[in-house]
């Protein structure tokens, strides 16, 4: 079987959807197929295979930080880290090393993952939640809170997009309280233009818009990595010693850089983040109108907090069995019908469609006809 051989749309929440051309470019970097001297690789040797201290790949590393900075935007000033751990590694690492003697770290708190974020940081040193939108089920980015609320603070934590809740701020909010501003960006880095030089640091597993999993892009403004790390942190997690080594201080996920790489280039290909970003509001927006004009969806995020990556939502029913029947009955028909991963994660139940960067536009054209007929005809 060939990897472009048909597939079923793939809305998964991660890892996620990427492009085809990327899977053809990186298959061939696994050696025995097409050109692999043109990724740079030497002679047939896979990427799996080679030295993480090669000029082969050298070259494969530097290009990916460096189409970090021209296709994300990432500013000149911020260091480019490729590590891996995950984005989790970050809810724990951002606290050793920005928490400061006597300072606590602030969360906006918008759901799952910034919950995690919080509790994490929580084992390391003192922190606050200075704004929340648990009270509405995290249908919202709740306001964003007065200077005096987080002042003094060692940094203020926001999670960009809330890839359960289909929740996202509209923009990178600027942080008036005197600490930097830092953002887990997972599920919604590169989708469109966002001013990054507001965050003194940034970090995003590779899974959902940047390549595959087991990769975590990390910035951090150059200033930041001036700060001491909390006593008894072994080195290996003080971004100083990776920001030093270049990222290298241990073997990295080599095969993950190479498709980060293979990914960034493709959204070179596609405009950039600028193309990027009105093609994915169209297509949230295409989805999100049938589902409010529809009776038998309930979309779960409110107007203005409403993201362009997750759009979640449930069946309307009298009482929750109608409603999980609804909701079963409905994911059946949709993979049947060859539109998969559409089940809403489980502390919001219902439906949810990933839209990511590599997800085609024609893909919501068919699942908004497939919404409009599944109502008609079986809701
Ligand atoms: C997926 C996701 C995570 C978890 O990332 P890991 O790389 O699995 O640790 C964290 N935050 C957000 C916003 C996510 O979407």
């Amino acid at each position: 079987m060939t990897v472009a051989a048909p597939r079923p749309l793939n809305f998964s929440s991660g890892p996620a959807i990427l492009p085809l051309e990327v899977l053809e470019r990186a298959k061939e970097a696994l050696g025995q197929l097409g050109t692999p001297s043109e990724l740079g690789l030497e002679g047939r040797l896979s990427i799996l295979e080679i030295s993480h201290r090669s000029r082969a790949f050298a070259s494969i590393h530097e290009r990916a930080i460096e189409r970090v900075h021209t296709v994300l935007g990432v500013p000149r000033t911020h260091r480019v880290l490729l590590l891996q751990g995950g984005a989790s590694l970050q809810f724990a690492m951002v606290g050793m090393n920005l928490l400061e003697p006597q300072r606590r770290a602030c969360f906006i708190d918008t759901g799952v993952w910034s919950t995690k974020a919080y509790k994490e940081t929580a084992h390391l040193g003192p922190t606050e939640i200075v704004a929340s939108s648990a009270e509405t089920r995290y249908d919202r980015i709740p306001a964003f809170p007065e200077p005096e609320r987080y002042a003094g603070a060692s940094y203020l934590h926001i999670t960009t997009n809330n890839t359960i809740y289909g929740t996202e701020f509209a923009e990178i909010p600027r942080s008036e309280g005197g600490g930097p501003l830092v953002a887990d960006m997972s599920s919604n880095i590169g989708s469109r233009p966002m001013a990054l030089e507001r965050l003194g640091l940034g970090y995003a597993g590779a899974q959902k818009n940047l390549g595959p999993s087991g990769l975590t892009l990390v910035f951090i403004e150059e200033s930041l990595l001036a700060r001491k790390p909390l006593p008894n942190v072994p080195t290996f997690l003080h971004y100083r010693s990776h920001a030093d080594n270049n990222s290298l201080l241990n073997t990295p996920n080599t095969f993950g850089i190479l498709v980060l790489d293979l990914v960034l280039e493709w959204m070179e290909s596609q405009g950039g983040v600028a193309a990027l970003g009105e093609r994915n509001a169209r297509k949230a927006d295409k989805l999100y109108r049938v589902l409010d004009e529809s009776a038998l969806y309930r979309p779960h995020a409110q107007r203005g907090s409403r993201s362009t990556m997750n759009v979640a939502w449930t069946l309307a029913g009298d009482t929750e069995e109608e409603r999980d029947r609804r909701t079963k009955a409905f994911l059946a028909a949709s993979e049947a019908n060859g539109l998969s991963g559409l089940k809403g994660h489980r502390s919001v139940g219902g439906c949810r469609a990933s839209i990511y960067n590599a997800f085609p536009e024609s893909g919501v054209d068919t699942l908004c006809e497939f919404l409009r007929e599944y109502e008609r005809t079986a809701g």
